[in-house]
């Protein structure tokens, strides 16, 4: 099936989406197309040249994930290093440990409660009056109860999405689980891990294929250049693909101040910073990634976060209600073309991490070419639940 395709965005949608067509198409002519002048999107890593430190040069990315398949799939292509991510928290001077478990319950409340008295005490506080949550701040009092949220999440969320936790979904909240015991572990997942040699070199090995043309620094613009192909797959924002004719999406872009010294500037990868007052949202350490590595200096991020204008990459989708109404539109538009699927986070407007991105673009991968075998019409969006 000689067909000639085009991905634009070289980030791990991309990236992957194009790796299994060049296996599972491979008579196909493939073109992977990119602004930036670099591949991996916001997954980015380099060595910082100053201290020799693999830096996230688009903030902390740490894989994770419940489906061995996907672990499995990554290390095929780079030795991902099993990982244990600490986030802690700084409030009003102190440090407690993220997320919320039996360690910051006990620490915050000058108690010694074993777990069952912990989890006792929390159903206590959180608020009974609210059924199902609607929002994010009722997803908060129903199971965490005012003070812990007022201390640990008020601040910060306005500060990481700028508006009030009562505009955003619940869904964002129960990201985090809330622990009665004292495993400290970020996430819930058994798969946890980083690359050894940074997430560029894993994008790089999927692009290595004979059938695979990469372009950087090339911007795609949608209209005639579609008709060059047989089907194109746009990983880029889908408000940008319609040059924004119903407005834009919203989204939160995010701005780092890095800073080097000597030694080593915090005990985590990770700080937040909950406390609406400090500017910024957390403080990353980069040399925390790489704990096989040995480094005399630091580099540290400091994480700000500010609404999405055209000069800036989107890196959070918000989805508030004035969103969604938008969304509808565009996606109708988007189902109207045919020729073009929209994948990934900015592709279909998703808070998506890296193992759902990853997999989404597999699968997608297997639809697309079975529709090209039996001469189908391929699918438009991955995943129609999303839009829900
Ligand atoms: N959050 C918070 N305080 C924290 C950590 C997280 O309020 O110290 C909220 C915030 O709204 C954030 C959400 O919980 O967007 C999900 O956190 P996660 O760490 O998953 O966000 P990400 O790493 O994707 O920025």
């Amino acid at each position: 099936m000689a067909g000639k395709y085009l991905v634009v965005g070289a980030g791990f949608s991309g990236a992957v989406l194009a790796h299994r067509l060049a296996v599972l198409l491979p008579e196909s002519h493939i073109e992977v197309w990119d602004e930036k002048s670099h591949i991996a999107g916001n997954c980015y890593t380099a060595r910082n040249p100053e201290t020799g430190i693999m830096v996230h040069q688009y903030g902390p990315h740490i894989f994770n994930t419940d489906k061995k398949p996907i672990w499995d799939f990554v290390n095929q292509y780079v030795q991902l290093e099993p990982f244990f991510h600490r986030v802690h928290a700084h409030v009003d001077g102190k440090v407690f440990s993220l997320p919320i478990n039996l360690n910051t319950i006990n620490q915050f409340f000058g108690e010694k409660f074993c777990p069952a008295q912990a989890q006792e005490f929390i159903r206590e506080k959180g608020d009974g009056s609210i059924g199902e949550p609607r929002n994010f701040e009722e997803q908060a009092l129903k199971f965490l109860g005012a003070e812990l949220y007022q201390t640990f999440f008020y601040g910060y969320t306005k500060k990481q999405w700028g508006c009030d936790p009562r505009e955003l979904p619940a869904s964002i909240l129960k990201r985090l689980p809330v622990r009665f015991c004292d495993n400290d572990s970020y996430y819930e997942h058994p798969f946890v891990g980083i690359p050894r040699e940074g997430y560029t070199v894993l994008v790089e090995k999927l692009l290595q294929k004979p059938n695979i043309h990469l372009k950087l620094n090339r911007k795609f613009s949608p209209g005639e250049e579609i008709s060059g192909f047989d089907h194109v797959f746009f990983t880029g924002p889908l408000d940008a693909f319609f040059q924004y004719k119903y407005g834009r999406l919203g989204y939160r872009t995010v701005t780092f101040e890095p800073f080097v010294s000597e030694g080593t500037f915090q005990e985590v990868a990770v700080m937040n910073y909950c406390e609406e007052s400090v500017p910024y949202t957390r403080i990353t350490e980069h040399k925390h990634f790489a704990p096989w590595e040995t480094h005399s200096k630091t580099i540290c991020f400091k994480e700000y976060s500010k609404e999405t204008t055209e000069a800036d990459p989107p890196f959070y989708p918000k989805r508030l209600a004035r969103d969604k109404a938008l969304l509808k539109q565009y996606r109708q538009d988007a189902e109207a073309l045919g020729q073009v699927s929209f994948l990934g986070r900015l592709g279909t407007y998703r808070y998506m991490d890296m193992h759902h991105v990853i997999g989404e673009s597999l699968e997608f991968a297997q639809k697309f070419s079975a529709a090209v075998r039996t001469g189908t019409c391929p699918p438009v969006f991955p995943n129609q639940e999303a839009f829900a």
